[in-house]
């Protein structure tokens, strides 16, 4: 059993103030997998002092400091990405391969994105050639601190610590009390790398206890959140008093909308995207809107993929999906496959209970539902798991229509070989993101969401801006 009951608050190692053990369990054999200490205030406390004492410091480091500081960062990541894979799979149950792979490949990407980002992007600019005396700086938003999910955790990670670190915040970081152990090997990579002591720290915790803590902390500036809209309302709310910045990633409800002149792979990619990380993903196309010409063959065609796509332990190597985080997460999507039965959907693939031949563990079977409406409860709510849902569409407008029938506006897709018709969905479609005919978004390009999906943007120069302020100065003197 791993055990990991320290803190990393202000350059260093410490016992938690008050001991409150919790069990981290691994979700392919449901036993527990290691020990961690959830904190109270005072350790809440001790971490957000170091911050606030560092930031000064830390803000008048020169930029180029930062950035050399954040390549050194790359390195040691790359250098422990088998540790990180060991321990994503361990904790949250990625499949071994996939972690490597994807999540953390996720964090390198990102961390590369920011230097890039970073060193194109001007902190200090004139207003315009109107103007001689004026100046804009951007300057950090100070403390900032940086919740994440157990979903995609590495990836989340890096995307705040990352930019927080090169705007010149110093930061505390509370990781998913679920996932916690990758976030703990992250920090002994900022500590190799030599980050000045109070800079980044990490407070293990949950959401009422250092997450609500943190949210309504008088020196904490900014948090930066990943996870559920409800957690995101909670926060919001928690962080009114003080006025502090907060930034929210948070749930989806993608649609993907396949017209009849799609190539011949949407469907299959679409169901193979909806089942990566066991559909634990907030931008997963869990609505697949099919043009009706082609909608009886797409649904054979997801129900085939869906009955081919293995489940196994995520420690196993291999193509198969893992199991879903934990007991609370399995349950829920249980309820909400029976309520898709309930409801009237027709059940094509999956359904409920485990996957034959696996009785422990929180296995789901890969699920697909035809014949869908948009009012049903599984078109409705983010079920987290590996769940599709396919409605039929006649006209554009009403795909249109129907993909923008949520309170969620995160990531919507677009299949067609149309391509007037291609940017017309673009610009119609009210997500923050639109991904079309199998095209992910290229290096840089900034995450998030509109609607109850949130109102951050990270990664690459709009993740840098997220944790900036922007100062105008007049009367800016010539040297
Ligand atoms: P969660 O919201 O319960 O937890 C996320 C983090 O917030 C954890 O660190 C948790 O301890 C903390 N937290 C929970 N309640 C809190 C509170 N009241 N105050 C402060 N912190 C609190 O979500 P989860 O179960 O970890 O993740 C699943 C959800 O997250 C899904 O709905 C998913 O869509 C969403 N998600 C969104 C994105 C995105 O980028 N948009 C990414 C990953 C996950």
């Amino acid at each position: 059993m791993i055990e990991k009951r320290d803190f990393y608050i202000n350059g260093a190692w410490v016992a938690p103030a008050v001991s409150n053990d919790f069990q981290v369990i691994n979700p392919s054999t449901e036993e527990p997998c290691a020990v961690i200490s959830l904190g109270s205030e005072a350790d809440t406390n001790a971490a957000v002092a170091a911050a606030k004492a560092a930031l000064p410091g830390w803000m008048a480091t020169p930029v180029a400091e930062r950035i050399a500081l954040v390549e050194k960062l790359i390195e040691i990541y790359q250098s422990r990405g088998e540790d990180l894979a060991q321990a994503m799979s361990l904790e949250m149950g990625a499949p071994i391969d996939m972690s490597r792979s994807q999540q953390v490949g996720a964090g390198t990407w990102h961390l590369k994105n920011f230097i890039r980002a970073a060193k194109a992007f001007q902190f200090e600019r004139p207003l315009g050639d109107h103007a001689p005396n004026d100046r804009i700086i951007y300057e950090a938003v100070g403390v900032a601190a940086l919740i994440t999910p157990w979903n995609w955790p590495m990836n989340q990670v890096t995307l705040k610590v990352g930019a927080a670190a090169i705007a010149g915040c110093t930061m505390v970081l509370k990781p998913s009390e679920q996932s916690p152990l990758n976030a703990m090997i992250f920090a002994e990579m900022m500590d190799e790398a030599g980050f000045p002591p109070g800079v980044f720290n990490l407070v293990n915790g949950d959401g009422v206890g250092v997450g609500s803590q943190l949210s309504s902390h008088p020196d904490i500036d900014m948090v930066s959140f990943t996870g559920s809209t409800r957690a995101g309302t909670a926060i919001s709310k928690a962080a009114a008093d003080t006025l502090k910045k907060v930034h929210l990633e948070l749930g989806g409800k993608g649609a993907n909308v396949i017209f009849a002149d799609a190539d011949d792979k949407a469907v299959k990619r679409g169901v193979l995207h909806m089942m990566n990380n066991t559909g634990q993903s907030c931008n997963a196309p869990s609505r697949m809107l099919v043009q009706r010409p082609i909608y009886d063959q797409a649904v054979e065609t997801a129900a085939e993929v869906a009955s081919k796509v293995t489940v196994g332990n995520a420690l196993d190597e291999g193509r198969h999906i893992g199991p879903v985080v934990n007991e609370l997460q399995w349950s829920k999507i249980q309820d909400l496959i029976q309520k898709g039965i309930d409801e009237g959907a027709r059940l094509v693939a999956g359904g409920t209970g485990r996957p034959e031949g696996l009785n422990k563990g929180y296995y789901v079977r890969p699920t697909v539902f035809a014949d869908a409406n948009n009012q049903m409860t599984i078109a409705r709510e983010e079920i987290f798991g590996p769940v599709l849902t396919m409605i039929p569409f006649d006209t554009e407008e009403e795909a249109i229509e129907i993909a923008n029938d949520t309170p969620y506006g995160l990531t919507n897709y677009v299949q067609t070989q149309d391509a007037a018709r291609a940017n017309r969905m673009a610009r119609a479609l009210r997500s923050g993101m639109v991904e079309m005919n199998g095209q992910s978004r290229s290096a840089g390009s900034p995450f998030g969401g509109m609607k109850q999906s949130g109102n951050g943007r990270e990664g690459g120069v709009w993740g840098l801006e997220d944790f900036l302020e922007v100062k105008a100065v007049g009367g800016w003197a010539a040297e």
